[in-house]
């Protein structure tokens, strides 16, 4: 029997040539996003399994940042997926997409009071970021009461992975209150205790790039707090634990690793306690549910060769590849070579670049890499682009948000292609642009 990774390689294929043939990408959008429904469903069923603990309620939230798209937070919604919110947009989204309040978390370093105020009047998750915050939460919560559960974000400092900018636990990251500061810790038990309300306690170590054992040391700093909060309070104050994301994705192949089930079977062996029915437990992951299940296809426009080097000249750069282009070293994607119909071209694999459009010269998806050679009028595809590639727009040059499009299909069946969001239009371009607005006195 083929392994779930063949099948949906298969899906991502039979979908590349059926969008190319019936013109989902063409000269008007020759670059769009590919989003497998079929794995999208496989993940949120293998996340609830690797956590399925009986006598714990666990609650998992995605992280919406990482497809701020309705259609997408409302299928998960449907697989039993909350929210993971950090910006009054995001948390628009979450609403719009039906994901209710008791399912949705407010986490961001910078909320406003006004929306403190908004999470705690829908009764929304919030989970403060620093002693400021939580003196506003004071003055809210004295002026009008809340069904809100509410929690604090604490920096275990347990050191970075692998890509900085992804690190949260570093000793000075801008996330939480840094516990292991000096007297950080005395202030965090001391808040607790006066302030019964709160009753949950969160922790994100970082995304991409952290090693679970990392991510894993990071969950059993904060049980181990929360144990020492319910100790010095002297009741069971601390009722969930929000253990964040982060689990990491493997951007070099097809399969699956780590898997929910890894990480999950590691926390079980590394904080035993927080499976043993006293604790809820909430989650917030983004890009290990989505990133392998989505694909952003573009034309190439244009084949050249400069100083020896073959240059493929597509329409996916920047704009949709935005952190791959910027920090290619901790960004690499695999880039699938395809021919003018959508199948895989064949051919002796030639060192080549693959550019996108946009006017700068570092504007490369992948530099000097081995691939049959692309000429004008074939296409590419990026693979395991379905988190954060399609909400993680560049505008640089005025390039239009490419459209996303939801694949299903039978097996052997042609696959049928449901819109999640629209490409951009002229209009909508001119309108971000502040085109229609009075001139400007000279
Ligand atoms: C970004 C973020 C997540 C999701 O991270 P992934 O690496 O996409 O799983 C979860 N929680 C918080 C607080 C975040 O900032």
């Amino acid at each position: 029997m083929a392994s779930m990774t063949d099948e949906a390689a298969v899906r991502r294929q039979d979908a590349l040539r059926s969008a190319v043939e019936t013109g989902l990408v063409n000269e008007a959008e020759p670059v769009v996003g590919l989003l497998d429904v079929a794995g999208v469903r496989q993940a949120a069923t293998s996340l609830h399994a690797a956590f399925a603990t009986p006598g714990v309620a666990v609650e998992h939230t995605f992280a919406v940042k990482a497809a701020s798209l309705v259609p997408v937070l409302a299928l998960l919604g449907q697989y039993g997926l909350g929210a993971e919110v950090a910006s009054p947009g995001e948390l628009a989204l979450a609403r719009a997409a039906g994901i209710p309040p008791e399912r949705t978390v407010l986490d961001s370093p910078a909320k406003t009071t006004a929306e403190l105020r908004e999470a705690l009047s829908l009764g929304i998750a919030v989970n403060a970021d620093n002693p400021q915050e939580i003196a506003r939460i004071d003055a809210l919560l004295a002026a009008a009461p809340s069904a809100s559960p509410i929690g604090l974000r604490v920096n275990p400092q347990v050191g970075g992975g692998s890509i900085d900018a992804m690190s949260t636990a570093t000793a000075t990251s801008k996330f939480g209150v840094a516990l292991r500061d000096p007297g950080a810790e005395e202030w965090v038990l001391r808040t607790y205790a006066e302030r019964p309300w709160l009753n949950r306690l969160h922790t994100h170590t970082g995304s991409q790039g952290v090693p679970l054992p990392l991510m894993a040391a990071g969950v059993r700093a904060a049980y181990d707090l929360a144990e020492r909060i319910n100790a010095a309070a002297g009741r069971r104050q601390v009722t969930v634990l929000d253990i964040g994301g982060g689990l990491p994705v493997n951007f070099a192949s097809d399969d699956i690793t780590p898997s929910f089930g890894d990480y999950a079977d590691l926390l079980r062996a590394e904080v035993p306690g927080l499976f043993d029915g006293r604790y809820g437990i909430v989650t917030e992951f983004g890009r290990a549910l989505l990133a392998k299940h989505g694909t952003v296809l573009a034309r190439v426009e244009y084949a050249k060769s400069a100083g020896g080097r073959a240059i493929a000249v597509t329409h996916a750069g920047a704009q949709v590849a935005t952190r791959t282009v910027f920090a290619p070293e901790a960004w690499p994607l695999r880039v699938l070579a395809l021919d003018a119909v959508g199948r895989p071209k064949t051919g002796a694999p030639v060192v080549q670049d693959v550019a996108g459009p946009c006017c700068f010269a570092g504007d490369l998806v992948a530099q000097g890499r081995a691939l049959p050679l692309l000429d004008a009028g074939d296409h590419v595809a990026l693979l395991d682009t379905g988190a954060y590639y399609f909400s993680t727009h560049f505008a640089y040059n005025s390039l239009p948000r490419p459209a996303v499009w939801a694949y299903t299909a039978a097996p052997g069946a042609t696959p049928a292609f449901a819109l999640v969001r629209a490409a951009q239009s002229p209009a909508d371009l001119l309108a971000e642009s502040g085109a229609g607005l009075p001139p400007l006195t000279p």
